[in-house]
């Protein structure tokens, strides 16, 4: 067993590392409390011509053609600086991944290399509906034929950069008739289509440069042509490409616990108490043992699901496991960070509120903690049936 790093991918983190540090590590504080648009936008931009917004998608459309363990890496290198811009990368990775997997030859040459050159901002995911969050096969958005045009109606609620996003790829419901999860199909909406329309920005706790939006659909006409996949199968494209974007959140929440706990190991070192450095306190020394074993342990996970995932064998149950792990953990992380820094942990000076307000959500989206639950266990059951 050789855990090491590829030359490729080492030399691929490293890039991520060095943008992460130079460009967005020092306007991440400003971009968290001011959310100056145009920053973000030219930091995406950025990131775009890296290759960093198709690191999954092939080299024939404009990807990078990197793989999953690489994916992991970058969106954590990312995350320690901004975990706004990096949930909007691992997003439009996400949009990218299921248009490579499920699109026609003719909606994959359209879409993908406007999303990977970052001529599209970013990629929108809409599954999410405000009666369908942890159920999503409870969807009531609606897809109806109608002389050529599919018309949607409904609405999806928390959609990940809707605003700054050129091309959505929607689930609605084709037949209503249709047992749970098996009348639900797949589309790709363009941003500007009639009928569709933007909600104003949700305000966050954290990850407040990213922005969050509803997206309605009132009588949004679309092409016959926009349907992707087959017609009713969309509900298990959804399924397995939320897997893969599982990755991306547990990575992400891996970059916010590491830059939480760098920066508390730093300040423990310096900072002085009862005539020595605190960090010469054992009390102090276990915290971050801890720290970083839980982090090493969702790195490991991570990297396993990633692998198998690169490797084209089965990775759900691995890729839930890491982000329940890595999610849960970094909460407890930052929480030990901010107690390390004392009072100046919660102080704005310092980013530490921020890592621990970041953070949070990661339990959250992409399926809840509860919800990895289920879908590990039903796995390990199935493994005995
Ligand atoms: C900032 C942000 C960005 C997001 N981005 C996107 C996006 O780009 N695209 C998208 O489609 N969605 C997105 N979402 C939606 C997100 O995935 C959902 O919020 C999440 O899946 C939970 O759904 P919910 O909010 O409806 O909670 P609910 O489903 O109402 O859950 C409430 C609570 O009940 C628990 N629960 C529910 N069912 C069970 C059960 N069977 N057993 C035990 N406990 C259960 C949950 O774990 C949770 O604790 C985003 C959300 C946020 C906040």
């Amino acid at each position: 067993m050789d855990l090491s790093l590829t030359e490729d991918q080492a030399m691929i983190q490293q890039m991520a590392q060095k943008f992460a540090q130079s460009e967005l590590a020092p306007v991440a504080q400003k971009l968290d409390s001011c959310g100056d648009r145009a920053l973000f936008l030219s930091n995406l931009k950025q990131l775009a011509e890296l290759g960093f917004m198709g690191l999954n998608v092939s080299e024939q459309y404009g990807g990078a053609q990197a793989g999953s363990v690489v994916f992991s890496l970058a969106i954590t290198e990312i995350a320690k600086a901004c975990a706004s811009t990096a949930v909007t990368m691992s997003v439009t990775n996400m949009v990218g991944e299921v248009i490579q997997a499920v699109a026609n030859q003719v909606q994959k040459e359209k879409y993908l290399p406007k999303l990977c050159s970052g001529e599209y901002a970013a990629g929108g995911f809409c599954l999410t509906e405000s009666g369908a969050g942890s159920d999503p096969s409870s969807m009531k958005t609606s897809a109806v034929l109608n002389d050529g045009h599919w018309i949607l109606n409904g609405a999806k609620q928390f959609i990940t950069s809707a605003e700054f996003a050129g091309i959505f790829v929607v689930w609605a419901v084709t037949d209503p008739l249709a047992p749970r999860g098996k009348g639900i199909s797949c589309f790709l909406v363009e941003a500007n289509t009639p009928g569709l329309s933007i909600s104003a920005a949700e305000d966050k706790m954290g990850q407040k440069a990213s922005v969050t939006n509803e997206v309605v659909f009132n009588d949004c006409r679309i092409p016959q042509g926009a349907l992707m996949g087959e017609l009713n199968q969309g509900f298990k494209v959804a399924m397995t490409e939320l897997a893969g974007g599982r990755i991306g959140v547990g990575s992400l929440a891996l970059g916010i616990g590491l830059a939480a706990i760098d920066y508390a190991r730093e300040y423990v070192t310096q900072r002085q108490q009862f005539g020595k450095k605190i960090a010469d306190f054992q009390g102090i020394q276990w915290m971050l043992a801890d720290a970083y074993t839980d982090l090493e342990a969702s790195r490991l996970l991570l990297m396993n699901a990633a692998d198998k995932k690169e490797r084209a064998l089965p990775f759900s149950k691995e890729a839930s496991m890491a982000k329940l792990f890595a999610s849960e953990k970094v909460n407890k992380v930052c929480y030990t960070a901010l107690q390390l820094m004392g009072g100046a942990g919660y102080i704005k000076e310092y980013p530490l509120e921020r890592f621990a307000r970041d953070a949070r959500i990661t339990s959250i989206y992409e399926g809840t903690s509860e919800i990895q639950r289920i879908i590990i266990a039903r796995e390990l059951l199935k493994e005995i049936n």
